[in-house]
């Protein structure tokens, strides 16, 4: 099972980026070429019957298996960014942290009217960025109708924040 794969394979650092914080370290997953097929794998398996008609990246783990998506499916890869890094017209989204607040972006014309597309990150923890992306793509038009990650963090209830507005698949849940 690619779950069990993965749980043994994800490293834990304490302590990152804040004390207290464990952080899900997916790098292990990248350095190992046949898992990380696997992975790739998954993922098209299980979206490729879903009639996606475009994979939203979010900055930036979200870029290493949404790209690999986007490909395998034939379909346009977007990213979504932290403000002020795409270099064409954009709309931004503000969305509230645990302290502070943050700002995303998406390029005006990368969603045409209806455009059928997923949401992919590497971690769905709250689900705060996932919603926020999921609100700057429906400001331009676009249909969310899935929610895509390597990683759930079960016990920061993320699914169920975006219940609701489109199915949420994840490779191992914690
Ligand atoms: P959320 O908005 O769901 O609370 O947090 C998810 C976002 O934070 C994702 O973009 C994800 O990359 C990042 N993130 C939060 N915690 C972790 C973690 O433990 N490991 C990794 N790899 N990313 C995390």
């Amino acid at each position: 099972m690619i779950s069990e794969k993965l749980s043994k394979v994800i490293r834990d650092v304490p302590d990152f980026p804040k004390p207290g914080i464990l952080f899900k370290d997916i790098t292990p997953v990248l350095a190992n070429p046949e898992l990380s097929a696997e992975v790739s794998q998954t993922f098209f398996d299980y979206w490729s019957t879903k009639n996606v008609e475009g994979v939203v990246g979010i900055e930036s783990r979200g870029f290493i298996y949404g790209l690999q998506l986007a490909q395998q499916l034939g379909v346009p890869f977007i990213p979504v960014r932290k403000a002020g890094k795409l270099p064409y017209q954009t709309i931004k989204h503000s969305y509230d942290l645990e302290y502070g607040s943050a700002e995303i972006e998406i390029h005006v014309d990368a969603i045409t009217k209806g455009q059928r597309v997923l949401i992919h990150d590497d971690l769905l923890a709250t689900g705060g960025t996932a919603l926020a992306a999921a609100e700057l793509i429906r400001k331009i038009g676009g249909e969310v109708i899935g929610y895509s990650f390597l990683v759930e963090l079960s016990f920061l209830k993320g699914q169920e924040r975006l219940k609701g507005s489109g199915e949420v698949h994840s490779l191992v849940t914690f």
